[in-house]
């Protein structure tokens, strides 16, 4: 925690890069974890196959039980992580927040300096006339949600397995990434391309691995912290 302190009370350009593990303390299971998604059995099929785009198209009505069941978590609040980097982002330090979660939890703690790489629950569009949906809205509906407007089915924009992911979010995850001289990685198992490579762009000082299990980013940190998200961003000082 120590040198974690020092390493955020030196950066000058501060950018986080999390995952799913930053939002587990606020009761929502991420897929690789030791609670996660991917321990439990649907059947034949694998979260990752649900959650893809052929899925989508193929089976809607399975695709909107399984989003519905496992990725809508409506009652989520941020906790001690996302508040700490609200925090950071008022006191000038975080010049880059990048999350591969799709739970809007970091909006809803007051960031705004937020790259949504996949997406986000809270915006969905009709696949044929476009017109935009909220959360609210599609919460207040069953089975496959249907365009008010044209009957067209209304797609969450979250970014399904076999899409590229947002290309203004990526654009500026990778931007923000190259600028900072300080990274926290955190939450993540790293395993989800092309998000992963945006490591790739930091050239900077410090680098921080913040996360329970082993990721493939460890071996260029500079400081590996093994803990929770929430308890070792939340004992930060700002
Ligand atoms: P992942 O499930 O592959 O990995 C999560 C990592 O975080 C694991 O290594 C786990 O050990 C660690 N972890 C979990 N809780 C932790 C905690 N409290 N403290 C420290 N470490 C913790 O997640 P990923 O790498 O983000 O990839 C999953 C993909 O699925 C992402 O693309 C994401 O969009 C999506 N997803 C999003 C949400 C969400 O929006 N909250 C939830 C599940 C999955
Ligand atoms: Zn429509």
């Amino acid at each position: 925690m120590q040198e974690l302190q020092r390493i955020v009370d030196r950066a000058k350009r501060l950018v986080f890069f999390g995952g799913a593990g930053v939002s587990t303390a606020s009761g929502i299971p991420d897929f690789r974890g030791g609670d996660g998604l991917y321990r439990q059995q649907f059947g034949e099929l694998t979260p990752e196959m649900m959650l893809s785009q052929s899925f989508f198209y193929l089976h809607p009505d399975a695709f909107f039980a399984f989003y519905r069941q496992y990725m809508l978590h409506p009652g989520a609040r941020p906790n001690a992580a996302h508040q700490k980097l609200a925090e950071l982002e008022r006191s000038g330090k975080l010049t880059g927040l990048v999350t591969q979660n799709i739970d809007g939890l970091h909006r809803m703690a007051g960031n705004r300096l937020v790259y949504e790489i996949h997406g986000t629950v809270h915006e969905n569009a009709c696949i044929d006339c476009g017109r935009p949906y909220s959360l609210e809205w599609l919460l207040g509906t069953q089975g496959v949600p249907r365009c008010e407007d044209c009957g067209g089915v209304v797609k969450p924009s979250v970014v399904l397995y076999g899409e590229a992911p947002d290309h203004y979010a990526m654009t500026g995850a990778c931007r923000e990434i190259s600028r900072c001289d300080t990274l926290i990685v955190a939450g993540t198992s790293l395993s989800v391309e092309p998000a992963a490579s945006c490591l790739e762009y930091f050239h900077g000082k410090a680098l921080v691995v913040i996360n329970r299990e082993e990721t493939p980013a460890d071996v260029r940190a500079s400081l590996v912290v093994r803990g929770d998200v929430a308890e070792v961003m939340g004992g930060i000082r700002v």
